[in-house]
This record gives C-alpha cells, structure tokens and sequence, in this order.
C-alpha cells in the first residue's frame, strides 16, 4: 500500500466502510483510467493521486457515513460525470444497482469503459438528460437512493433528481460551502415535488478541511405528471 492508500483505507474504516485489496485496486484502475482519459476528454480538474482521493474518492464515500448502506438496493447519480459518487460506492458496496445519468455521451463512454475493466455488475450507464430519463417509466418513481453532487442549485436540482426516486426513498444532494440559502430558495420546489428535507449533515475533509453538507430528502409521494418539464426549464426556471 502507498502512503494515499493506508489513510485512505484507515478513514474509511474508522466510518465503518471495510475495503478489500480488491476493492483498493479498483480505486487504482478508476484513479489510472480517470488520469489516462482525462487527457483526451474533460474529465476532471484534480489529478495529483493524493487529491483525487480525497476530493472524489473519499468526498463520494462520505454519504455512506450517514445511512445504512445495506438497506439500500437501487441507486441512480444524476449528472455524474467521471462517476462521482455513484464508482466509489459501487466499489465500496458491491451489491447496489446503480444507473448512471449524464447529457454528455463522452463521459457515459468513459464510465462504460471503467465499468467494464472494473468488473462491474449491474451497473447501467445512461446517456441522455435528466429531464428526460426521469419521465421513462423504467426510471420514473423506481429508486431508493438518488444522488446528485455538484451539479445544480437545488431548486432546479429537486426537479432533475426527485422524478426518479420512489415514493419513500430519498434523494441526497451533495454541496460544499453551506447551503442555507439554497435550502430556503429550495422551498417551494420540495412541496411541489412531493418532497421534504429531512436533515442536512456537515462534514470537512479529512486533509484540506473544506466544508461538505449532505441534504437529504425524503420524498413523500410520487411526482406530479407534469414534472419534470421540458429539457433545460428546471435550471434555467427553477421553481421558486
Ligand atoms: N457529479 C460529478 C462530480 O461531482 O464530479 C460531476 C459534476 S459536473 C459539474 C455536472 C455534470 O452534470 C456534467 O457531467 C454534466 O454533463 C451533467 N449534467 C448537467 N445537466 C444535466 C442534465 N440536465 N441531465 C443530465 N446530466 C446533466
């Protein structure tokens, strides 16, 4: 083990989340694919082993410290890009199912790729806009967990990400700096969606001490037929 990986390892274990050799080679494919491709394709801006696994690596993992992982079967990540945090937490928890959301089909293509040197199972990869997917019935109302980190404001996040959760799962936001102004911004769109924030947990990371906050969301019931509305509306309209 290098010096990243035995901290890595360390952490992770102190939060209950046991990583196999297997499971530590994973990461270092994932970390060697995402530097190999990242010089074709915009994949990512941190690339320096150390940092990749504590901002991404590490960063994704984090919301496994606040739920049973185990009581989760289905996951879908929306606007995923390099795969953060779905690649972390299918590596971390083998067994969930997982779909992969993004618009842009080169970073589906590079997910593809990482899913298949990695050996996943039960690992889709969608290209194709929230907005949409979430109105296919396969995706619509069929997830226990969704997740979304650092994509959108939560206003027009709620409306990208709540159409795929079932009714009585969640939908877990992952941000930075403190959200409390996009949470009270987030109002109206939570009870138009069906949808409550529960809880909104702080955390920094381990080294550079930055803020991290994981809103969590219950969705009460299932969303109203006519959300999500047509591509590009919930970001550039959000409900407000
Ligand atoms: N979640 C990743 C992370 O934490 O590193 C990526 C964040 S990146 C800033 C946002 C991603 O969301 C991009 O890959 C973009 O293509 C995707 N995206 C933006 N709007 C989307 C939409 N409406 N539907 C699906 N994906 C979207």
């Amino acid at each position: 083990m290098n010096s990243t990986e035995t901290w890595f390892v360390q952490l992770l274990e102190e939060h209950g989340v046991a990583i196999s050799p297997l499971q530590l080679q994973q990461f270092q494919s994932y970390y060697a694919l995402l530097v190999e491709w990242n010089e074709k394709m915009n994949l990512t801006g941190i690339t320096e082993r150390e940092a990749v696994y504590e901002k991404h690596f590490y960063d994704s993992v984090t919301l496994s410290f606040f739920m049973n992982m185990s009581d989760v079967s289905a996951v879908a990540d929306i606007g995923s890009g390099a795969g953060f945090p779905s690649i972390p937490l299918k590596i971390c928890f083998p067994h969930l199912r997982v779909t992969i959301v993004d618009s842009l089909n080169k970073r589906i293509q590079f997910l593809e790729h990482v899913v298949q040197e990695l050996g996943f199972q039960h690992v889709a990869c969608v290209h194709g806009r929230a907005e949409d997917i979430g109105r296919l019935p396969a995706h619509r109302d069929a997830y226990d967990v969704v997740t979304a980190r650092a994509v959108a404001r939560l206003s027009g996040l709620n409306e990208l990400c709540l159409p795929f959760v079932r009714k009585g799962g969640v939908f877990i936001a992952m941000k930075g700096s403190d959200p409390a102004e996009e949470t009270a911004e987030a109002k109206r769109s939570l009870s138009e969606l069906r949808a409550k924030l529960t809880k909104v947990h702080h955390l920094k990371l381990p080294f550079e001490q930055s803020d991290r906050h994981i809103i969590v969301i219950d969705k009460l019931a299932d969303t109203p037929a006519k959300y999500p509305r047509k591509a590009g509306l919930p970001l550039k309209q959000p409900i407000v």
